[in-house]
């Protein structure tokens, strides 16, 4: 792609007939119309796009407009779309076989991989998704310390499962449901809510429950509030917090996993929680999730402990040939993260340029290769409270304007935004370019 295909994207409206006809097909057979809420772009209005191919840094939908994607899958795609050795590990192990429910030499391939990339993880259980990764984490947490309670923090996903939806991230953010209907009072009373960045808090509830406290459950680079950076001391205080109630710290790392370093958050910032789940990137675009720690407290999982967990698709070829196909990517070239944080910060700095040449009010975080511009007059944003006081209609338009301009954002302030190794410096001066033609028309 180059620059006058941006041009060319500027002088027409895109035509997004056949994803409409396809939007409302669907919305007959499928609840919604998608198969995941914040797709139906019910935070921005209109009509989702049917997408019909990506390739590299770009999607193609239906009708035939091509996009510089910065979603990536919501995160798994590190590596771009259709990278030739994934799809080339996807081949192989598709004409062996897709699933035998017996083990397979690729489960202990990636496993090691993932306790080289991550030490803190001495054992692993592969699943199927972020969700399953971190309400298996939680019921062994219980499992293993007998205590009901965990402490999650405000404006944090942790996927759909009922100990998870109070005070979410994500989809239910966006949505504004505090709490998922179907989850009962009493699933609710165990989970206790905490604020990022905020370590009396943490302490506040310690005080009172802490003898009853499972787990701590946290993004350690928060994403799904958009992008918010932890604090200096907030993890380490968190760890310290855990360690002195005997309480287990659980790492969430479905999204920062292999994307802020090749050993996560926990490397990034030097700290060693309990367990960790994983999802996305594990995945290298095929539905993965793990979770993973010391070695004593994953040996309570079944067969060899009390805390059952299973699953007829776990460990699936398809899935651990792509994981391990996109993590030796990553793992073999030493400038690989070098080069993600120079293209990124870029983006970062071009994007709050823009803002401030515009005199909008703005804020961008960013950790790594995720990163999210709030429109906002906060001078900061460190956590839910600070977040929602973003301009979600302004937003709304921002990304439509983008789409207009040939750049695939989330349907919602509250989210990442990701750069891929596929991005190349000129899609990056691209999408720059792009926001600031959209800025023009928001606000
Ligand atoms: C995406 C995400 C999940 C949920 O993963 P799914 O595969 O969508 O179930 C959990 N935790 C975090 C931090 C995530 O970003």
């Amino acid at each position: 792609m180059n620059r006058r295909y941006m041009e060319d994207r500027h002088e027409s409206m895109i035509d997004i007939v056949e994803s409409r006809a396809a939007f409302l097909e669907a919305t007959q057979v499928i609840t919604g119309g998608v198969n995941s809420p914040v797709r139906a772009f019910g935070a921005v209005g209109g009509t989702p796009l049917f997408i019909a191919s990506g390739q590299g840094s770009s999607v193609t939908d239906i009708d035939g407009n091509r996009y510089l994607d910065y979603v990536g899958s919501w995160g798994p795609l590190i590596l771009g779309h259709a990278h030739p050795e994934v799809v080339e590990a996807l081949r192989d192990a598709a004409q062996r076989g897709t699933s035998f429910g017996a083990p397979t030499l690729l489960e202990t391939r990636l496993a090691r991989t993932v306790t080289e990339l991550v030490p803190s993880v001495e054992l692993i259980r592969f699943v199927n998704s972020g969700t399953e990764a971190t309400m298996s984490a939680v019921r062994l947490a219980r499992g293993h310390t007998g205590r009901a309670c965990i402490v999650k923090f405000e404006g944090c996903y942790h996927g759909h499962g009922d100990s998870f939806l109070i005070a979410a991230g994500s989809g239910a953010a966006t949505l504004g449901i505090p709490d998922s209907l179907g989850v009962t009072a009493a699933i609710a009373a165990d989970t206790l809510i905490a604020r990022y960045n905020d370590l009396d808090s943490v302490h506040l509830l310690f005080e009172k429950h802490g003898e009853r406290v499972a787990a701590i459950i946290v993004e350690p680079v928060a994403g799904n509030m958009g992008v918010v950076v932890p604090s200096q001391g907030f993890l380490q205080g968190l760890r310290r917090i855990a360690t002195k109630y005997a309480s287990l710290l659980i790492f969430d790392e479905v999204m920062t996993g292999f994307r802020v370093a090749p050993g996560g958050a926990q490397e990034l910032y030097g700290i060693e929680p309990d367990l960790s789940t994983f999802g996305k990137i594990l995945g290298g675009g095929l539905p993965v999730g793990a979770y993973g720690g010391k070695r004593h407290i994953m040996e309570q999982v079944a067969p060899l402990g009390g805390v059952y967990q299973a699953g007829t698709l776990s460990g699936n070829p398809l899935a651990m040939a792509a994981g391990l196909a996109t993590l030796n990517c990553i793992r073999r070239d030493p400038g690989f993260y070098p080069e993600l944080e120079r293209k990124s910060a870029r983006l970062a700095d071009g994007l709050l340029e823009n803002c401030r040449k515009a005199g909008v009010g703005a804020v961008v975080n960013r950790v790594g290769s995720m990163l999210t511009l709030f429109f906002t007059e906060e001078k900061s944003v460190t956590d839910w409270k600070t977040a929602k006081r973003s301009n979600t209609a302004a937003y709304g338009r921002y990304f439509h304007e983008s789409l207009q301009n040939g750049i695939y954002l989330a349907p919602s302030q509250f989210e990442a935004q990701f750069v891929s190794a596929a991005h190349s410096d000129d899609d990056i001066e691209m999408a720059i370019l792009a926001s600031a033609a959209a800025l023009k028309g928001c606000f």
